[in-house]
């Protein structure tokens, strides 16, 4: 499934454009390096670094590599909005009668994530 097929409505990039306007005016939140999340993700992603430069490989070592490699892309917050996120605002705007869901659910999203942050 395409991510954009909710552009097809006739009010949604109207809605799009409102939803920018309004986080211009809101200002972005949190800033990302004092987020918990971007912390942890420093954390994990320090640790993994010092598996693979701290001489040759075992078996163990790899392992824990390939699990914190996939922790490090649940955490590291996007530069922007996830894929999903103006969809997912969308969507549970028409679902409750016009009131714009705030944030989406997405672990990672970059703009979200400052907004959580911040109540
Ligand atoms: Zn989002």
């Amino acid at each position: 499934m395409s991510g954009w097929w909710w552009r097809e409505h006739p009010e949604a990039l109207e809605w799009q454009r409102e939803a920018d306007a309004a986080d211009a005016a809101r200002g972005p939140g949190v800033p990302v390096g004092e987020l918990p999340q971007f912390v942890e993700s420093q954390q994990v992603s320090l640790r993994l670094m010092v598996l693979l430069h701290g001489g040759p490989p075992t078996p163990e070592a790899l392992k824990e590599a390939r699990s914190l490699s996939r922790r490090l892309l649940g955490l590291l917050p996007q530069p922007g909005p996830d894929q999903l996120c103006y969809q997912e605002r969308w969507e549970s705007r028409s679902r409750w009668g016009g009131e714009e869901s705030l944030v989406c659910s997405r672990r990672t999203c970059g703009r979200c994530l400052p907004l959580k942050a911040t109540r």
